[in-house]
C-alpha cells in the first residue's frame, strides 16, 4: 500500500471518533481511515511547517500578515504553526518579521527530498 500523499492530521472524525484521520494532500481534504468519511475543510486552509518554511525560503522574512496572506490560514492556525516551528527551532522572529533558521533550512530541504520522494 502506497502511502504517498497522505498524511495524519490531529483531528477526530466527527462520524465515528476515530483519531485515524488522515490528509490528502493533493485534495486538501482529511479522509477518515476508519469510516471512510471525507471532511472538507471550507472554513481556511490548513497551514503545515512545510507550507511555512517553502515561504520563508523563497522570499526570506516575511511578517505575520504576509504569511497570512500567502498560506490563506486563520490567525489562530497560523500563529499556532509558527509556534510549534519556533519551539523547535526551525524559524526566528525578529522585530514582527519570521525567518528561517540553519536548522530551520536544513528541515525544510529534507522534507523536500521526501515530499518529491528522492
Ligand atoms: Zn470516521
Amino acid at each position: 500500500m502506497s502511502r504517498r500523499g497522505l498524511r495524519f492530521s490531529q483531528t477526530t472524525c466527527p462520524i465515528c471518533g476515530s483519531k485515524e484521520v488522515a490528509r490528502d494532500d493533493n485534495k486538501g481534504d482529511l479522509l477518515c481511515t476508519n469510516c471512510g468519511h471525507i471532511i472538507v475543510r471550507t472554513e481556511s486552509r490548513a497551514v503545515g511547517k512545510f507550507d511555512i518554511a517553502q515561504h520563508l525560503k523563497r522570499n526570506g522574512k516575511m511578517s505575520f500578515p504576509n504569511l497570512k496572506e500567502v498560506t490563506g490560514a486563520s490567525d489562530d492556525k497560523l500563529f499556532g504553526v509558527l509556534q510549534n516551528m519556533e519551539n523547535m527551532g526551525l524559524v526566528m522572529q525578529l522585530g514582527g518579521q519570521w525567518s528561517l533558521s540553519k536548522k530551520g533550512s536544513r528541515w525544510y530541504r529534507q522534507r523536500q527530498g521526501q515530499e518529491w520522494g528522492y
